[in-house]
C-alpha cells in the first residue's frame, strides 16, 4: 500500500459510497441545447429530480445511509426543492458543474467562472457549501485540481487510477496545496448499463438490473476482499426506475451488511484520508514522443 493512500479507521476493513449524480436536463442540454425541443427526451431527464429522488432518499433512509449527491447549479435552479431535501435528508451535495460542462479545452478563467456559478447556485437554493467536486463525463484538464484546491475543494472524484483515496499534489498555492482523490470506474457507472437515447447515446441494450446487481456485489465483495474504497455512480433518470431502485435497494442491503464495510459519505471519506494519508502522489502528463522514423540507410 503506498503511503499516499488512505488507511481506514480501526475496525474498518474497506468502504462504500453510493454517489448520484443529479444531472436532469443539464447533460442533455451541454451535450446539445436543441435537446430542449425534445420534449420527451427533457421528460426523461426531469424524471430524475421529480420521481427518482424521493425514492432514492426513501431507500437510503430504509438502511439509514447517508450518500453523496452531485448537482449541477441548473438542476438546482430548476428542482430547488428537490435539493434541499437531499440536504435536509442528511445527505452530501457536491459540485457537478453549471450546466454539466465539458470542461476539456476550457481556459482557467472559463474553468472557473464555471466553478463559481455552480457554487453560487447550491449556496443560494440548498445554503450548501460543498468540499467536493465530480467533474462532468469525468473530464478534466490537467489544470482542474489546481483550480479546484484555489476555491477550497478537499476532495475529486473523477479520476480512475486508483482502488482506494490518495492525496495528490495540484501545484495550487492555497493551503497545502494538495486534494483527496477518491477514484472512480466505469464498471461502476450506471450509463453504461442503463442509458438509452435515440439518436443520442446508449448501446441499444438496455441491461437487466438482475445482471447489473449481481456485476456491482461481485465490485463490492472485490473491494471488501482488498480493502478499497467502493464507489457507484448512479444517475437517478436512469437507475431510480422501479426495477433498478428495487435492484439497488438489494445492493445496498448487501453491501452495508458486510463485515467492517464502512458506508459513508465521500466527504467522510475524504478527511479519513486527509487525517492519515502521509505521502503526497504527484501525477505526470505523458509526454507525447515524436513519430517514429525509417532508419536513414
Ligand atoms: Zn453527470
Amino acid at each position: 500500500m503506498s503511503e499516499s493512500e488512505i488507511t481506514w479507521p480501526d475496525g474498518v476493513r474497506a468502504a462504500a459510497a453510493f454517489t448520484f449524480d443529479v444531472d436532469a436536463e443539464s447533460c442533455a442540454l451541454a451535450h446539445d441545447p436543441a435537446m430542449t425541443e425534445r420534449m420527451s427526451v427533457m421528460s426523461h431527464q426531469s424524471y430524475g429530480p421529480r420521481v427518482a429522488v424521493p425514492r432514492i432518499l426513501d431507500i437510503l433512509d430504509d438502511h439509514r445511509v447517508p450518500a453523496t449527491f452531485f448537482v449541477p447549479g441548473y438542476t438546482a435552479e430548476l428542482y430547488p426543492d428537490t435539493v434541499r431535501a437531499i440536504a435536509e435528508r442528511g445527505h452530501e451535495i457536491a459540485h457537478h458543474g453549471y450546466l454539466h460542462e465539458n470542461v476539456l479545452g476550457l481556459s482557467e478563467a472559463e474553468e472557473l467562472a464555471v466553478l463559481d456559478r455552480g457554487l453560487a447556485v447550491l449556496r443560494d437554493v440548498a445554503g450548501v457549501g460543498p468540499t467536493g467536486y465530480r467533474a462532468p463525463w469525468w473530464e478534466m484538464n490537467w489544470q482542474t485540481p489546481r483550480l479546484l484546491a484555489d476555491r477550497g475543494f478537499r476532495y475529486d472524484s473523477s479520476l480512475l487510477d486508483g482502488d482506494r483515496p490518495y492525496r495528490f499534489a495540484t501545484g495550487s498555492g492555497s493551503g497545502s496545496g494538495d486534494l483527496i482523490e477518491i477514484p472512480v470506474d466505469w464498471a461502476l457507472d450506471d450509463w453504461e448499463q442503463y442509458a438509452f437515447f435515440t439518436g443520442w447515446t446508449g448501446s441499444g441494450v438496455i441491461e437487466s438490473p438482475t445482471k447489473v446487481l449481481e456485476m456491482w456485489h461481485h465490485e463490492a465483495l472485490a473491494h471488501h476482499r482488498w480493502g478499497g474504497c467502493f464507489v457507484l455512480t448512479n444517475h437517478p433518470f436512469l437507475s431510480g426506475r422501479p426495477g433498478r431502485a428495487a435492484a439497488l435497494d438489494e445492493l445496498i442491503g448487501r453491501v452495508a451488511a458486510l463485515d467492517g464495510m464502512w458506508v459513508s459519505t465521500l466527504a467522510e471519506i475524504a478527511e479519513q484520508a486527509w487525517a492519515t494519508c502521509t505521502a503526497t502522489f504527484t501525477h505526470t502528463r505523458p509526454a507525447v514522443p515524436a513519430p517514429t522514423s525509417p532508419a536513414a540507410t
